[in-house]
């Protein structure tokens, strides 16, 4: 049973029985918020902006990085009616505008350095409050926004209004604007947390952005809900990351696929202590069993999988972290969700061990696409199930197997091939240190597979291209390699695969000679 509770509410229970435990620490310097104080912040946060005209239904927009102030204007706007959007700080103004535009942002929360950034992307739109984490003119401070007062009761109505307002990644399109309740986002929290376990003893470091669901909701939201501490992280830079969880002594981290390849494999783990970690979990984007196995026998700790979207709020499937790891599995459906598989032409669904489109319905599913109800049609029928895009076969077990995205198959003589096994068969390779595979095309074949391959050592392309041949099917098999520095990743961990087609397009990926 889902408690009946806006999100900051259910997130800030800990704040009752154990006022002085940490909630938030600021990874770089330190500075801790208590339950108590976060809990008092996100009060005067929401007093203050509600005396600023925040009406139920304004949306705050943030353009920040990680900090616990992130955490206590999310929560407060929350708690004063408000919705959230978190927009990736990396974006271009050009980037940044269309949702401001979008959403109708009444308020915007940056730092200093972004503050041209964010009014070169407001230009034209009336009636914005821009507030700042420090000081800059133009802005007011957020801190001048804190005010003590009541808040009225009765803001919030968990099962119909909107918390958060994320936008998905936008890998295969425009990123759409994903409208989740308080009642969706408590109540994975809760499937989380039913898996998870964690306890007020565990701490957990925030590496993923607090715009995107694994930072946000998977790392925080979890971790208050079970009254643990949060270590934010302005970015990540594995140093940093690495230091921070020596330092606060951290031990759980949920992360993306690069930062699972950094773990397994970057010089910098050896410098640091991580003896505290006791479970490293990643999603976002595949990753491979090898990749996988690599990294937890490196630092010495469980890595398990979980896989979910932003319209499902952020998990649909974990890892079971009371059973051995299955390697390559994403994990096993949280309680209340229901899946199939279904045969991508015909819809019919399929078997244990077949692969086809999976298919999910659940509590804790999107409202719609803000603004877009052809999407929202196309995505979630009548019945409430929702087409995730995605390829996937269950085992006997029921555990889940993601293979790729069905728009990001490479299409050879009319059957697919998934670039995200060609790639993690291609990391096993000891001279590759990272890789992607993106289709060309070929007036034959229709499309065939070409690597984009970041090499350690000394390997020419015939060495590769003999490499996956002797252990694939033939149609699989890779026909060019381009080498390159460095493969180009969103801030979800996700490969920017429409990138280098287009780096490829315009011949900046000629097949280059061995290295
Ligand atoms: P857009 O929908 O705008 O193109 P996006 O789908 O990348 O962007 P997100 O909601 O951040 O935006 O990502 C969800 C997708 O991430 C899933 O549909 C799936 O393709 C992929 N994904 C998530 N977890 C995993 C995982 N464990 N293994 C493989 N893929 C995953
Ligand atoms: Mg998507």
């Amino acid at each position: 049973q889902v408690p009946d509770l806006a999100l900051p509410d259910h997130l800030l229970r800990a704040a009752d029985d154990r006022p002085d435990a940490p909630a938030v620490i600021d990874g770089p310097s330190g500075r801790t918020l208590t339950y108590g104080e976060l809990r008092r912040d996100v009060r005067r946060c929401a007093v203050g902006l509600r005396r600023r005209g925040m009406r139920p239904g304004d949306v705050l927009a943030i353009v920040a990085p990680n900090s616990p102030e992130w955490l206590v204007a999310c929560l407060g706007a929350m708690a004063a009616g408000g919705v959230v959007s978190g927009i990736n700080p990396l974006y271009t103004a050009d980037e940044i505008a269309p949702q401001l535009r979008d959403h109708g942002a009444r308020f915007l929360l940056t730092i200093p350095p972004f503050l041209p950034l964010v009014q070169a992307a407001a230009a034209g739109i009336d009636d914005l409050d821009l507030l700042v984490l420090g000081e800059a003119e133009g802005a007011t401070p957020f801190a001048d926004v804190l005010a003590d007062g009541d808040l009225p009761g009765g803001l919030v109505d968990p099962a119909t209004d909107l918390a958060l307002l994320p936008y998905s990644s936008g890998t295969t399109g425009l990123a759409k604007g994903v409208m989740l309740t308080h009642r969706a986002m408590v109540t994975n929290v809760e499937q989380m947390q039913a898996s998870m376990a964690l306890t007020p003893d565990d701490r957990s470091i925030a590496a993923a952005p607090f715009f995107h669901a694994v930072g946000l909701v998977v790392v925080a939201g979890v971790t208050l809900r079970a009254g643990g501490a949060v270590v934010t992280l302005p970015r990540f830079e594995v140093d940093a990351y690495l230091g921070a969880i020596a330092e606060h002594r951290v031990t759980v981290s949920i992360v993306v696929p690069p930062i699972i390849l950094a773990m397994a494999r970057h010089p910098a783990v050896a410098r640091h202590d991580l003896s505290s970690l006791r479970l490293l979990g990643c999603g976002a984007a595949p990753l491979g069993a090898e990749l996988q196995q690599e990294c937890a026998e490196r630092v010495g700790c469980p890595v398990g999988q979980g896989y979910g979207m932003t319209e499902a709020v952020a998990a649909i499937a974990l890892f079971d972290p009371t059973r051995p790891v299955v390697p390559g599995s994403v994990g096993v459906l949280l309680p209340g969700v229901e899946a199939r598989i279904v045969d991508v032409m015909s819809g019919a669904d399929l078997g244990v061990g077949e692969t086809g489109e999976l298919v999910v319905r659940g509590p804790q599913l999107m409202a719609g696409y803000l603004n877009n109800p052809e999407a929202t049609a196309a995505t979630i029928d009548t019945d409430g199930w929702l087409h995730t895009g995605d390829l996937a076969r269950f085992d006997a077990d029921g555990n889940l197997f993601v293979d790729d995205r069905l728009k990001e198959l490479v299409k050879v003589k009319g059957l697919q091939v998934a670039p995200a096994e060609l790639e993690a068969l291609l990391r096993t390779h000891p001279a590759v240190a990272d890789a992607a595979v993106i289709p060309v095309p070929d007036e034959r074949a229709g499309e065939r597979p070409k690597a984009v391959v970041v090499a350690t050592g000394a390997v020419d392309a015939e060495e590769l291209l003999a490499f996956v041949a002797a252990r694939v099917a033939p149609h699989k098999r890779i026909t060019e390699v381009a080498f390159v520095d460095a493969i180009p990743v969103s801030p979800s961990g996700k490969i920017l695969r429409r990138l280098l087609v287009a780096q490829d397009r315009a011949g900046a990926l000629s097949a280059a000679p061995a290295r």
